[in-house]
């Protein structure tokens, strides 16, 4: 096992490089690698243009990153123009792949996003983890890892790193869940538990979802709340487009914040949580239907379907979500509410309620709630994607260490 990539930031959110001239070449590594992918093509002069250095000083650096993999050349761009023609770059669609890894309450997956952001693999396995031991999810997780890497490797891919989303409380080492409830996880680190032979960080579901927000979807705001749900309601803080952490790596438990002090006991320790009136199983019990298979789809069908019970009880876990939103709003001013995962699907139901409270709460105009697209999807592309941005970040790093060797020996 080598050094995280990316240690207690797997935001990507932009490294302070070493102020010497190995890392103004690192600097410039990644200025060169984020104007390409910025761009989609682009010939070293307009790369040269952009960043303000000399076509030398760039095809300097552009040489070594064709040459580890990272940039290819597409031959000669826009060939009727008068003069010597540029050979047009783009981010390579071989070469290094962000691995991105979830596990949630009722399933694991798995995906590889290539530099460019496509996903190239993928595998799902559904499934109950509650109640279970650690180590067999884990062996389980590592073998959709094992399948998802083959196939990338047979399209010319290689894992620059792994990120795995929990929904839980990770620790600022990025490798420790500390407590995931649903999981029933406690002090778990990752990283002895599944072995691999490129870097993993581990973070929370909800900051990944948050964070594929910002880096995918359209027109997001650098400064806005992501609220999701899945068994447990997540939130996450982004500010200035970064995440907002707090001392232990904690920040945006809003399923925990109180609604009513006096209200039903969470398994947290408190009453009156807000995921006892807003969470997925509060909301099949107020509706009167049992768990079961696609929970979320059985709502949103009877909800649509005009079912009164349903709709009064999205209604209400909307209400319960506008006053917990309202203590966040009225605390953090964000540009925008973002609702993700399960609750993108049952908006139509819970907005209303839900932007009423907000409207008659908030001490400054009301903050504007948006609905993401990237649905149930969103902290496994955010956990790729977190591998693909630290490589953008630092291709440096990356040149400099190569791909993992994966032999027969590998632990993979
Ligand atoms: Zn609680």
């Amino acid at each position: 096992m080598t050094a995280p990539l990316h240690k207690a930031r797997p935001a990507g959110a932009g490294r302070a490089l070493p102020d010497t001239q190995q890392g103004m070449r690192r600097r410039n590594l990644a200025r060169v690698m984020h104007t390409v992918s910025a761009a989609g093509t682009l010939s070293r002069a307009a790369v040269a243009s952009r960043i303000g250095l000399t076509r030398a000083a760039v095809s300097t650096l552009v040489e070594e990153l064709i040459r580890t993999g990272l940039l290819e050349e597409l031959g000669p761009e826009r060939p009727g123009r008068v003069g010597r023609p540029g050979s047009a770059l783009a981010v390579s669609g071989r070469g290094p792949a962000g691995i991105g890894a979830e596990v949630g309450v009722d399933h694991l997956a798995v995906c590889a996003v290539d530099l460019r952001g496509e996903v190239r693999s993928t595998a799902t396995r559904h499934g109950t983890n509650r109640g279970r031991a650690v180590q067999p999810v884990v062996d389980e997780l590592r073998e959709l890892v094992r399948g998802v890497v083959a196939e990338a490797e047979r399209a010319g891919l290689w894992p620059a790193g792994l990120a795995v989303a929990v929904p839980g409380l990770v620790a600022r080492d990025a490798r420790t869940v500390v407590r995931a409830p649903n999981l029933d996880w406690r002090d778990t680190d990752l990283t002895g538990l599944l072995d691999v032979p490129f870097p993993l960080s581990v973070g929370n579901e909800a900051n990944f979802g948050a964070l594929a927000e910002l880096w995918l979807g359209e027109g997001t705001p650098r400064d806005f709340l992501h609220v999701s749900a899945e068994i447990g309601i997540g939130a996450a803080v982004v500010v200035d487009g970064g995440l907002l952490h707090g001392t232990r790596g904690f920040a945006g438990e809003l399923g925990h914040v109180p609604v009513r002090p006096d209200g039903p006991e969470c398994p947290c320790g408190s009453r009156g949580c807000l995921e006892q009136y807003a969470g997925e199983e509060a909301v099949l019990r107020a509706a009167g239907l049992g768990p079961g298979a696609d929970r979320v789809g059985l709502l949103a069908e009877r909800a649509a379907a005009g079912d009164a019970d349903v709709r009064r009880a999205l209604r209400d876990a909307g209400t319960a979500l506008g006053v917990a939103l309202t203590g966040a709003v009225n605390l953090l001013d964000p540009e925008s509410v973002v609702l993700g995962g399960a609750l993108a699907a049952l908006a139509p139901w819970l907005l209303p309620s839900l932007e009423s409270e907000l409207d008659r709460r908030t001490a400054g105009p009301a903050c504007p709630v948006a609905v993401s697209r990237l649905g149930s999807e969103g902290p496994l592309l955010g956990a790729a994607h977190s591998v693909v941005r630290a490589v953008l970040d630092d291709p440096g790093v990356v040149a400099e260490r190569g791909e993992p060797r994966m032999g027969p020996g590998s632990s993979l």
